[in-house]
Order: structure tokens, then sequence, then C-alpha cells
């Protein structure tokens, strides 16, 4: 078989969480929660699928959790969006970014994606014949730079791909950011992929930019969201995208052929907990701030330097003044095997990595104790 991915391997999730298991080491790298979802939730999956709820759901998503969906989006987002149109559930926010790729991509456009990023887009975009334009983001701040791209955009731009809150800084884009994307990609045939699966993970009590606040930047978005990471049920790759209604036909035409639909019984156990629990959503920035700032407060008495995370459930760390000798992936695996932390070196999200980088991925949705423990081997390196 001639590889239509021919560059692609094992993600650095699979690699990292199979060497902390193999070694015994405190997983710090793939970003899952090591506690579980809400109780009334696991409960609810459990009655539903007694219930017999068991069967095909709808193409586009459970109407009950569409609605749940455009709810959250009037009331957090002020955007009134119908649900029947504009929202579509997947499995998992993954399986939407494949999806409104395929939709929009067309051999020979351009995408362009900000490193580091997110290990899905590139390989979405490669199978749909298109190619990645990556920028980088500034290592000190990881913000856009906006001349940059601006050169970077030509006529076979497509796509521009965002997330806010980022994978893997915690960096944000703010309402500014988003008037000047407006402003760019005003009379071109651009449309964006907002990757929004940390939209409740912001700390300090900053705010979301989410696409779907602005008005133009929405007409030409396809803005996906996650359950798994809201909800601390990563394995049940359940998310949605929300677009405007021609975006979302041409969504739906690809999401019917790739699974068709979504899991029926989470579908029902989520409509059934967001109606019940919006408080949910509203305490999760407090609940992660906790944790980052337990880990963070503990980092400091170590050798690693970072500036706290303002979103996400991860945070970067510098160790230079550790080892400065390895790279990152070195340094990942060194953490892993000598020292009993798990983590994600982040080169591996640049198409050309800095030669100077020296940062790895500490994902600090864990228990009290997982984070006091690894923090403790971390401080005594
Ligand atoms: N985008 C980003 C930035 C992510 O970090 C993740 C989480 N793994 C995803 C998409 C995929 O989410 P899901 O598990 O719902 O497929
Ligand atoms: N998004 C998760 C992370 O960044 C990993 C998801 C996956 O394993 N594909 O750690």
């Amino acid at each position: 078989l001639i590889s239509k991915l021919p560059n692609v391997g094992t993600t650095i999730f699979t690699t990292m969480s199979q060497l902390a298991a193999d070694t015994g080491a405190l997983n710090l790298s793939q970003g899952f929660p090591d506690f579980d979802g809400p109780e009334a939730l696991r409960e609810a999956v459990a009655r539903h699928v007694m219930a017999g709820h068991n069967q095909y759901a709808p193409m586009t998503g459970l109407p009950a959790l569409r609605e749940q969906v455009a709810a959250k989006v009037a009331d957090l987002y002020r955007r009134d969006v119908d649900a029947a149109a504009e929202v579509t559930i997947t499995p998992g926010a993954t399986q939407a970014i494949f999806c409104a790729i395929q939709a929009a991509i067309h051999p020979g456009d351009e995408v362009i994606v900000f490193d580091p990023c997110y290990d899905s887009y590139e390989p979405s975009v490669q199978l749909a014949g298109g190619v990645c334009i990556h920028q980088q983001l500034s290592l000190s701040d990881f913000r856009i730079d906006w001349q940059r791209l601006a050169d970077a955009i030509t006529p076979r731009t497509r796509m521009i791909v965002l997330n806010t809150p980022h994978n893997p800084s915690g960096a944000l884009i703010d309402a500014d950011d988003l008037d000047r994307l407006a402003a760019l990609i005003r009379e071109r045939d651009i449309y964006l992929l907002s990757d929004e699966v940390y939209e409740h993970l912001l700390f300090d009590g900053r705010e979301h930019a989410s696409v779907l606040r602005h008005d133009e930047l929405y007409q030409r978005a396809f803005v996906i969201s996650s359950f798994g990471k809201t909800y601390h049920v990563t394995g049940w790759k359940t998310g949605y995208v929300v677009a405007p209604p021609m975006l979302s036909v041409e969504l739906r035409k690809v999401h019917q052929y790739v699974s068709f639909t979504g899991v029926t019984p989470l579908q029902w156990a989520l409509a059934d907990f967001m109606a019940a629990h919006p408080e949910h959503i509203t305490e999760l920035p407090a609940f992660y701030q906790a944790k980052r700032d337990l880990f963070c407060d503990l980092l400091a008495g170590s050798r690693f330097s970072f500036t706290r995370a303002a979103g996400t459930y991860f945070q970067l760390a510098d160790y230079s003044a550790i080892r400065p000798d390895l790279d990152d992936v070195a340094m990942a695996e060194w953490l892993t095997r000598e020292h009993g932390v798990a983590c994600i070196p982040i080169s591996v999200f640049y198409q050309n990595p800095p030669a100077d980088l020296r940062l790895v991925r500490f994902c600090f949705a864990k228990r009290e104790e997982t984070l006091r423990q690894a923090a403790e081997r971390l401080c005594a390196i």
C-alpha cells in the first residue's frame, strides 16, 4: 500500500501514556483527568441504557442535546443559533475537526495553522489534498504575529485554524485579535476552524473570546467543542460543531459517512445533565484554577521556570536550568523513566521546532495527591 500519510507515526499521546504505564510513572502527559466525571452524569448513562435508548440517534445528534448546546451558546456568547440547522453532535472534537476540514478543503488548498499546533489538523488537511502553511506563535507569549499572517495569505488560502484556549501553551486569543482576523479575511474566500475545546477553562477572571461572539467571523466558521473536556469524560468521545446553516449542510454530508452519528445514551445523559446542572460550567474555571495554582505553587520550589497558564489544563515548564543538554523529547523520556513523571515534549507540535526549545507540557487535570506527588518528584531534580 502506498501510504497516504507517510510522515505520520503513532501520536505522542499514545507514546507517552504507554511509557508512563510501562514505567509506572505518574501520567501528566496525555490530557485527561485521573478523576471521574460527575456521578449524576454517569448514573444518567446507566439509566438511559436501561431505558432502551440504545439505537441510532438522529444523524445530526439528539435534539435535546442540540437544544442544550444552543441554549449555552445564547447564554454565554449572546448568539442565537438554530439547534436544528447549526448544531451537529459528533463522536468527539477530533472527528468534528476531520469532517470540517474534509468539507471545506479541496486539493491544492492552503490551510494556515499556528505552531505549536494540535496534532490532528495536518493529517486531516493532507487527506483532503490540502497543504498546511505553518506560522509560529511567539515563543515568549504564544501570540499570533498579524503581519506575518497577512503575508502568508495567498489566493489559495482556504482556511485558518484557531485554537483558543491554546493547547499546549494555555495562551488565549482576545476580542481584538478576532477583529484583526476579520479585517484580514474580509472579501476573501477563507473559512475558519475554531477549536474551542477548552472554552470553559480560563483562569484569573479571563473571558473566552469565542468566534461565536463575533458576527462577521461566525458567518464563515466551524466552531468546535468537546463534552469530554467539559464534563471530565474524555473517554466518551462526544463533541459538537456550531456552524452557520450552509456550512453545517456541508459538514453533515461528511459526518454522515464518517460515523453517521454519535453514541445515543451518552447524548441523552449529557442533555439531562446540562439541563439539571448549569452550574457545572460556571464552576469549572475555579475548579481547574485551584489545580493549576496548587501545581504551580509547588513547582515554584523546583528548577523549572514557567508562566502560569491562562487557560486549558496544561502547564508549560522550561527546563533549561536542569538539563539544557537534552532536547524536549529526550527530556520527557528522562523525566518519565528516571523521575517518574510523564509529560509531553512540545517540539512534536511544530513543523520546524525552534532549536533552543526547552519546554515540556504537564497536564494538571489530576487529583490533589497526584499533583503533590508529581511536584515532589519534580522539585527533587
Ligand atoms: N483539539 C484540542 C486542542 C485538544 O486538545 C483535543 C483533546 N484531546 C481535541 C481537539 C480532541 O477532543 P476529543 O477528545 O473530543 O476528540
Ligand atoms: N488532547 C489531548 C492532549 O492534548 C490528547 C488527545 C489524544 O490522545 N488524541 O493531551
